[in-house]
């Protein structure tokens, strides 16, 4: 389809599209030109890592299937039903994987000092509010992962953690006017004896 809607800017030829050094759900998109035999290949992907040489969608994928709480397993029916090109093998996953751990040590630190601050704002109530496992979190594992941030991402972020202080927030005051409740009730039933 896209090569019907391409020609070389040279020579006004044809243009034949095809992939090549396929990794995981990465790969060179090779783009030859037919008529002046001119060839040219643009990455899918960002490369990335301390080598430039890693596709961002690989270490992306393990991210966000690690997220939603599944492993290889997953990823690979995700990329089967999405018709997508098969993920990156178990053995680049575990090492992924495990790079992934060492960048969500490195923020744990901080996301720690963040709970206990929640943990201290929250209300007097008996019950104390969930603690800060939120979607920023995660933006901040992906930057230490070397994951570019885009506005989508920041976006679906903020959304998802103003629903979750809601849920929290709701939760926190269920729980309180709960412990209330039967504070009084306590109350009451002390005077009647
Ligand atoms: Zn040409």
């Amino acid at each position: 389809m896209l090569e019907r809607a391409l020609c070389c800017v040279t020579c006004k030829g044809k243009v034949k599209l095809s992939e090549q050094s396929i990794r995981g759900l990465g790969f060179q998109i090779n783009v030859k030109f037919s008529d002046c035999q001119r060839e040219l290949s643009v990455d899918s992907s960002q490369k990335i890592g301390t080598m430039s040489n890693a596709y961002d969608i690989n270490r992306r994928s393990v991210l966000m299937i690690r997220a939603l709480g599944h492993g290889h397993t997953g990823l690979e029916t995700l990329c089967g039903l999405m018709d997508t090109l098969p993920p990156v093998t178990q053995s680049h996953f575990d090492t992924i994987n495990s790079q992934l751990c060492q960048a969500s040590k490195s923020v744990a630190d901080f996301s720690m000092r963040e709970a206990v601050k929640e943990e201290l704002n929250a209300t007097e109530g008996e019950e104390v509010a969930t603690l800060n496992d939120g979607k920023r979190g995660l933006l901040d594992i992906m930057k230490e992962f070397d994951l570019y941030i885009g506005e989508n991402a920041v976006n679906w972020a903020n959304k998802s953690n103003e629903t979750r202080y809601f849920h929290a927030e709701r939760a926190t005051q269920a729980s309180t006017k709960e412990a209330r409740v039967e504070r009084r009730s306590r109350r009451r039933n002390q005077k009647l004896h």
